[in-house]
């Protein structure tokens, strides 16, 4: 029962529920990903189709509330609070269409990569789909999408073909590079600030198999392992990813059970190529000597796993820096803040290295052409109460002030609170960003992760 007579008029022009505060599933609607997020909008709307879509915007646009686009809530943190927003729940947007001879795939905004990567990797097909596949195409593609072959294929954002949304107007617009590029461009890499997406189309790569997995060392090896890790990086090719993890795996289901309650430094990679070459790229490190050790021949369908993220939603805090060149020192930093004999309870503390087509603008690239730095870093920590909360961030604080000396930027994807969005883009950037807000959404009707306000 709709306890508000006001999303009931809504209910009754949309094919698809809305949910409203009261009802019985209002608690299931409103939860992110992370729980520890309280979505608190008017109502939540789940649209069957555009025509859905179109009329939810009209009806907030004419009673002057806000519209905050979502999929999957995966990054809800960043919207902050919802008064007066009715969020646009497009998780029924579920078509999808895949042309292997192309190469192309078009999904309708409320798909996961989850739905594709199974059958993209049967076609000998491979997406650029981040450490979970359970992230929606969507919103992981408008804000810039940095997977596992991101130093080979850049952004996903940028292998974006085209992009249907309803616009504050309320109408179906399709943009690609010859309809609407302004738009075309904003949106890859601008976030859900433009309209609602409704479908999203995108190329795919060929891609049969590829050299990846996972060495697991001791945790109380980390200083050694991060050590030899980063004096790699400069020799890699762009045919290898390769991401380094301090992880305290709490002991619990969600996580694989061979590692579960254990605590690890873990190097990953993914390589485009063979297992011989793959091999000696890593050479310095497996000389190492892990513990255990998961390099293989794999389908693309393994990546999906090698990050091993959380399936299901948990309860977090988390933060994070693009940084440039990281000298010892920095690792040193790294290690003191979260190693072992820090006390830091983090479960995970990671480093990816970047650069390769990251650090390099493809023609007709979108807004989030590049990503600048040579290492992200994110750091998590599960949290249970007040007080685990409070170490959890202390050890945050204590990792990024140590590489803060490092940093040169921030990803929006990686940025889990409410953030000053011009801090993501250069000054000529963001002032086009803003120029196209004012052109399709001058009342800044759409509230999009992260917020880009119309120029005046
Ligand atoms: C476990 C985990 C792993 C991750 N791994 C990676 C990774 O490897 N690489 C990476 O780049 N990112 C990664 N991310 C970050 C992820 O890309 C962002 O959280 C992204 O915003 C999630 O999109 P979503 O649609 O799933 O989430 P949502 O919270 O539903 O959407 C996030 C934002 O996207 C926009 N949006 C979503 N749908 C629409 C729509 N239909 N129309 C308009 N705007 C829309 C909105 O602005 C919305 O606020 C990860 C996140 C998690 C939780």
């Amino acid at each position: 029962m709709l306890t508000s007579a006001t999303p009931a008029t809504l209910s009754a022009a949309m094919t698809g529920r809305v949910v409203a505060p009261g009802d019985p599933d209002w608690d299931a609607a409103r939860q992110a990903f992370n729980v520890l997020v309280d979505q608190r909008p008017t109502a939540i709307a789940f649209p069957t189709d555009e025509r859905d879509v179109a009329t939810a915007v009209h009806w907030a646009r004419e009673r002057g509330l806000r519209v905050a686009p979502q999929a999957t809530a995966h990054n809800a943190g960043p919207l902050g609070a919802l008064d007066d927003t009715i969020i646009v729940h497009v998780s029924g947007l579920q078509d999808v269409t895949i042309d292997a001879a192309a190469q192309r795939v078009r999904v309708g905004a409320g798909v996961k990569w989850e739905r594709i990567t199974p059958q993209l990797s049967e076609l000998g097909l491979a997406g650029l789909h981040g450490s979970s596949p359970d992230v929606g195409i969507a919103g992981y593609s408008l804000g810039g999408g940095m997977g596992w072959l991101a130093r080979k294929h850049g952004l996903q954002t940028n292998s974006v073909t085209a992009i249907e949304l309803v616009t504050a107007e309320g109408d179906l617009v399709r943009a690609d590079a010859n309809h609407e590029p302004d738009l075309f461009w904003a949106l890859r890499g601008g976030g859900g600030n433009f309209g609602v997406v409704t479908a999203i189309e995108f190329a795919v790569y060929p891609m049969a198999e590829l050299y990846a997995g996972a060495m697991f060392f001791p945790f109380a090896r980390a200083s050694e392992v991060l050590h030899a890790w980063r004096e790699l990086l400069p020799t890699l090719p762009d045919e290898l990813m390769t991401w380094a993890c301090l992880f305290q795996f709490p002991d619990i289901p969600d996580v694989p059970a061979v590692v579960r309650g254990g605590a690890y430094t873990v190097v990953m990679a993914a390589h485009i190529g063979d297992e011989a070459d793959g091999r000696e790229l890593l050479r310095p490190v497996r000389e190492l000597g892990p513990e255990m050790d998961t390099f293989a021949m794999v389908p693309p369908i393994a990546l999906g796993d090698l990050a091993m993220d959380p399936p299901d939603p948990l309860p977090f805090v988390s933060a994070h820096h693009l940084l440039d060149d990281v000298p010892a020192a920095g690792i040193d930093e790294l290690v003191a803040a979260a190693g072992p004999g820090s006390g830091s309870p983090l479960t995970m503390v990671q480093l990816r290295h970047m650069g390769g087509a990251l650090a390099r603008t493809a023609p007709g690239a979108g807004a989030r052409a590049t990503l600048p730095g040579s290492v992200s870093l994110f750091s998590l920590g599960v949290v249970v109460d007040e007080p685990s909360t409070r170490a959890a961030e202390a050890s945050l604080a204590a990792v990024q002030d140590g590489l803060r000396p490092y940093r040169v930027g921030d990803y929006p994807n990686f940025v889990e609170e409410p953030a000053d969005a011009s801090g993501f883009f250069d000054a000529a950037t963001w002032a086009r960003l803003r120029d196209v807000k004012a052109l399709y959404d001058h009342r800044d009707l759409f509230k999009g992760n992260h917020h880009v306000p119309p120029a005046a």
